[in-house]
């Protein structure tokens, strides 16, 4: 049974006290099984605060964030690639404390346009840190997600078949690809070929549709991607993502130029989401039966 999740600005800017009760409550409302929370700023995190929270309003909780110029590891700075590496840590203290077993997205390096692709050191730099946190967070049974993202947020890691070369060099176990279909939109051949190549090595999902709004209003090919993920039997996280200016984190929107808006009522779009994507999973599971 795949747990169906929701992306925490889909409820809330800022992930404060109220932000994150705000975020846990409407996802249990509306149906979902999982909260990703965007752990930006693990530091400024109130742990305490969330487990209360979490005590009242059970809802299981991921986390996803992408790395900043100071703490990119995939650098030849080796003062970024060590602050990459204890914010990285801090995440899976965070996680542990919340009894989460997902640390996802571009954990990897900076989330910017480059002009130039990663010098083998910087790669070597990276695959270390991932390497040593993927060893820290087994230690709590927390699996990291490596996310594919699109050309203009990477240099590196653009296609599952990059991305299952980059855990191949990082060997180890709790170490996952992460797709996500707007991403996939624009650097695969197809929804359905990289699913098949990452097999049993995919371990956490975004569905989200072409220009990030409603699903179903854009171009992913979402029967496609359902039946491939069916065809490897994937029972691991699938989460929606989206944003828009109607919710705002100032740092993350201009990070993922969210210049417009493709939806204001939060509630519509987590409803309309939610019911997409179970009957996406429900279409293709009756093909399996007849
Ligand atoms: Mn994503």
């Amino acid at each position: 049974m795949m747990m169906i999740g929701c992306h925490g600005l889909v409820w809330a800017g800022d992930f404060d006290p109220p932000g994150f009760e705000r975020a846990v409550t409407r996802s249990r409302a509306t149906g979902f099984d999982i909260l990703e929370l965007p752990l930006l700023d693990p530091y400024g995190f109130d742990v305490d605060a969330a487990i209360e929270t979490l005590g009242r309003h059970p809802i299981t909780i991921t986390a996803s964030l992408g790395q900043s110029r100071e703490t990119d590891v995939t650098s030849e700075d080796l003062e970024r690639v060590r602050a990459g590496e204890a914010k990285l840590n801090r995440a899976v203290d965070v996680l542990a404390a919340l009894g989460s077993r997902h640390l996802v997205g571009v954990l990897f390096g900076e989330l910017r346009k480059y002009s130039e692709p990663p010098t083998a050191r910087a790669r070597a730099n990276g695959v270390a840190v991932i390497r040593s946190v993927a060893d820290r967070a087994a230690e709590h049974g927390i699996t990291l997600g490596i996310e594919v993202v699109n050309r203009y947020e990477s240099n590196m890691i653009n296609t599952a078949t990059q991305a299952l070369r980059y855990i191949d060099e990082v060997d180890r176990p709790n170490v996952v690809v992460h797709l996500d279909t707007y991403h996939m939109n624009i650097e695969e051949s197809d929804m359905y070929r990289p699913v098949a190549l990452c097999g049993d090595r995919l371990g956490y999902v975004h569905v989200g549709e072409s220009h990030r709004g409603y699903l179903g209003s854009g171009t992913v090919d979402f029967p496609g991607f359902f039946r491939a993920l069916d065809s490897i039997s994937y029972d691991g996280p699938i989460v929606f993502e989206t944003f828009s200016t109607a919710v705002v984190n100032e740092n993350l929107s201009r990070m993922l130029a969210v210049w417009r808006n493709l939806w204001d009522d939060s509630d519509d779009l987590a409803q309309h989401a939610l019911g997409f994507i179970r009957n996406g999973l429900r279409a293709v599971e009756t093909i399996a039966l007849h």
